[in-house]
């Protein structure tokens, strides 16, 4: 995993397909954990909403059958719930749970304004995050 994060060009996520230069080294290895090892990868776009990351899995059946999308989402390390874009892309900051426990766990309001559109400009840096780990 860790030869990945030295090569000098770009790479472009699996999981949430921006470039490796958008994570921190803590976020790509948490994406990279997400995708399962040694499947094929896709997106596939679900109703109207973005594409997300899928699992392509041949069956041994007839085109177009033999081909099936399962979307590959990252679930909170806490309730397990799958998580949303912007926590997929905060996971670092969020350390691996979704918005909701992340603010159980700080002892914030869930429906705070502080988790508008800038609230990761206001994390970062974090004061909290030098106790975790
Ligand atoms: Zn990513
Ligand atoms: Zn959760």
């Amino acid at each position: 995993m860790s030869q990945i994060l030295k090569k000098p060009q770009k790479i472009t996520c699996n999981f949430c397909g921006k470039s490796n230069k958008n994570h921190s080294a803590e976020l790509w290895e948490i994406h990279q954990k997400v995708i399962p090892k040694g499947e094929k990868i896709g997106s596939m776009r679900i109703g109207f909403g973005p594409s997300v990351p899928a699992k392509i899995v041949e069956w041994n059946a007839d085109p177009p059958y033999n081909i099936e999308y399962i979307p590959i989402y990252m679930h909170c390390g806490k309730c397990g719930q799958a998580m949303g874009n912007t926590e997929v892309a905060t996971a670092d900051v969020l350390n691996g749970l979704c918005t909701k426990c992340f603010c159980e766990e700080t002892g914030q309001k869930y429906d705070s304004p502080f988790f508008g559109p800038s609230w990761r400009r206001m994390l970062d840096p974090p004061s909290w995050r030098s106790s975790e780990k």
